[in-house]
């Protein structure tokens, strides 16, 4: 989906791109090349799939540069109006944001909930600013692996801060925390922990926990929230060695705070580059990253495979019949994919 608010260069038009107009373009920072490139990522024809590869590959040495941001919440904690401010101030600074998002997608519409452009008028705008909503369908593993590559898009592009926005499902903001290297939770006052999602698990994964809408008669509740999520993190262990996880407050709405966020995640940058756990982290992605597509790749092979399509009705039906134990039906699903049979 080429990007509205671009004008499209005439070489994007073309139905099709070589490689190399995909590696140049996004290399040029070509943003309607760019788009086409994720577009390209996020294909799920199989025809697609060896150029996308080949584009990526070749970009792999222009990426990791970035500072990469997860940021959760539940909605209406006001996460897009965040990122919006802090986006905003990014590229006052000079620094080129892109903006991506992992979430469900909404099943009515089809379209993707997060990452949303009207929600960023003014970031989505900026030409220093590129947004890219969460790809719409397939599992949330598809999902987090074309964000994933998109990231990588955009910091060949030259982007050098990437936020990525999900929502409090749980399962999407492990995928987040496992791409990026600070990861932040945005919270309300007066929505309660189990409204918020606040399971002791989503905290433990935070970089900072940051108490949002602290303007008005909400600000004296906000600082209290903040002091208690404060005391209640010194009993969690820290998402990042070292890094001893802060609760602050601020206002998306004002600016307030937004400007003190980010020296918070510098902050974080330096301490944890000096220290060793940033570079260690991204190894233990890749190596995770790796060990996920491999898993994937060995499911597609399987449920793919024509023997098995044909014969898993067959299977499932005689073992739901009592008449074969499931694990004689996967030696003989095995048997089909692989000369020897599994284990
Ligand atoms: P999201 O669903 O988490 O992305 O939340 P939004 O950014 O869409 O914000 C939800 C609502 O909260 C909107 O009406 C915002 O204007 C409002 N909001 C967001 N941040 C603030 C803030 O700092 N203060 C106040 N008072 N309202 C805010």
């Amino acid at each position: 989906m080429p990007d509205k608010h671009e004008p499209a260069s005439p070489a994007a038009r073309r139905p099709d791109l070589p490689v190399e107009t995909h590696v140049r373009g996004v290399l040029a920072g070509d943003r309607a090349i760019l788009a086409r490139t994720i577009t390209l990522i996020e294909s799920n024809n199989p025809a697609h799939f060896d150029k996308a590869q080949e584009v990526l590959r070749q970009l792999l040495p222009y990426t990791g540069q970035s500072m990469r941001v997860g940021i959760t919440g539940v909605p209406g904690a006001g996460k897009s109006t965040l990122i919006e401010a802090l986006g905003m101030l990014l590229v006052e600074r000079h620094h080129r944001v892109a903006v991506l998002a992992v979430g469900p997608t909404s099943s009515v519409t089809g379209g993707s909930i997060l990452g949303d452009k009207t929600r960023m008028d003014n970031l989505s705008r900026h030409p220093a600013a590129y947004i890219r909503p969460s790809p719409a369908g397939g599992t949330l593993g598809g999902v987090a692996r074309k964000t994933r590559e998109t990231m990588l898009l955009c910091e060949a592009a030259g982007f050098d801060v990437i936020l990525i926005e999900t929502v409090g499902t749980g399962q999407s903001e492990i995928a987040v925390r496992s791409m990026v290297d600070f990861f932040l939770l945005v919270l309300i006052t007066g929505a309660g922990d189990e409204l918020q999602g606040i399971k002791r698990g989503i905290m433990e994964i935070a970089d900072a926990v940051v108490i949002n809408k602290a303007d008005g008669d909400n600000k004296i509740r906000a600082q209290a929230a903040r002091a208690e999520y404060h005391r209640a993190l010194r009993y969690l262990a820290p998402a990042t060695e070292g890094w001893r996880t802060p609760a602050v407050t601020c206002s998306a709405l004002t600016g307030e705070g937004i400007a003190e966020l980010w020296s918070l995640i510098e902050t974080f940058r330096q301490q944890t580059q000096a220290s060793g756990a940033f570079a260690e982290r991204r190894r233990q992605q890749t190596r995770d990253w790796l060990h996920a597509l491999i898993e994937d790749q060995l499911r597609r092979h399987f449920f793919d495979h024509p023997q098995v399509k044909d014969q898993l009705p067959l299977l499932e039906q005689a073992v739901l019949s009592g008449k074969l134990p499931a694990t004689a039906a996967v030696r003989e699903l095995f048997k089909l994919v692989t000369p020897e049979p599994a284990e």
